[in-house]
């Protein structure tokens, strides 16, 4: 794995290659930003980078002994922690601790990548934390989550935190053009993964993307109707079961095309452009305010839903900042 190959975050190889070229490397690092932008590839470049015996031009080799194994996932002297059924217990930090003191096998590094290291109880954290505070020479320590708010303090401060930000929806096409992804779905899932190259993969696996159009439509016709079918669009986000995840993003790509067409972007600038005219209509339906009240019904949510995670909950706040269903006409 070589830096090339990371899609984006130019300004985070930057600080890992000065860091690696003038050999006072940190020894424990921790990666964090959103789900699916490159944080676990982009620490397997920097070992590779970091145990590489011919690096050039500000990269590994890709060709070396060290690098093969690296590619292969044989790296000898390379450990990789993460979760099962939601967490990493103490059980494998017990052993995987006691290695880090053996002499290299490859070298000249060792090291420890704990992936979503979120997901540490707290008997496995303070196991990590006993080496991360006495690190044994040549001992590299990685660690990767979107969450750094759930690790303990004492974790946090003895890493290198390194922020990872969403990529250009540009950067996360030519990541799918590279994996051979193209034409209007790869477009479409690129522009609802919020720069995330990883997303927008599981996007186009995903049953959601197929049914985005017409879910996408019923959305928007709820503008102009009464509260029946309201109830029963809430009732069906929430009682699906696998693709929930997806569809949230598909609601929150059309709360966000509406607050952008309320402000008066251009059609370029939405998720779902190919919908423009029908968002533009919803937009004047609803108006400015209750565009705002939409987006931060979603926002509110969006940030509480490690806590609160009912999907249903989620869909009665913003469809409560619809307007009004216009009054039935009685024949
Ligand atoms: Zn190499």
């Amino acid at each position: 794995m070589r830096f090339a190959d990371v899609v984006g975050n130019e300004h985070v190889k930057e600080v890992l290659r000065r860091a690696a070229d003038r050999d006072r490397v940190p020894h424990a690092w921790m990666f964090t930003g959103p789900d699916g932008v490159g944080k676990r590839t982009m620490a397997l470049a920097f070992l590779s980078y970091l145990v590489c015996r011919d690096r050039r031009d500000g990269d590994s080799c890709g060709v070396c002994r060290s690098c093969n194994q690296m590619t292969a996932g044989a790296f000898a002297d390379l450990q990789v922690l993460s979760p099962e059924k939601g967490y990493i217990k103490l059980e494998p930090l017990k052993e995987s601790m006691p290695r880090l003191f053996y002499p290299a096998l490859t070298g000249p590094w060792k090291c420890l990548l704990i992936d979503d290291a979120h997901t540490l109880t707290n008997e496995a954290a303070n196991a990590a934390l006993k080496t991360l505070e006495e690190p044994p020479s040549m001992v590299m320590f990685v660690l990767v989550t979107p969450s750094p708010d759930l690790l303990p303090r004492t974790v946090l401060s003895r890493c290198f935190e390194v922020p990872f930000g969403p990529l250009a929806n540009d950067e996360v096409v030519a990541f799918l053009e590279s994996r051979g992804r193209t034409g209007s779905d790869a477009w479409s899932a690129a522009s609802l993964s919020r720069g995330s190259p990883g997303r927008a993969l599981q996007f186009l696996d995903s049953p959601v993307l197929a049914q985005r159009t017409e879910f996408l439509t019923s959305f928007l016709d709820l503008a102009e109707s009464d509260a029946d079918p309201r109830l029963k669009f809430a009732d069906g986000v929430g009682s699906s079961k696998d693709e929930t995840a997806d569809l949230m993003l598909l609601v929150e790509s059309i709360a966000r095309d509406v607050l952008r067409a309320s402000a008066g972007l251009s059609d370029d600038m939405l998720s779902n452009r190919d919908l423009a005219y029908a968002i533009r209509a919803f937009a004047d339906r609803v108006g400015p305010d209750r565009a705002v009240d939409m987006a931060t019904a979603w926002l509110d949510w969006d940030a509480t839903r490690r806590f609160v995670p009912n999907v249903r909950t989620a869909m009665d706040r913003l469809l409560q900042a619809l307007p009004n269903p216009p009054p039935t006409v009685r024949g």
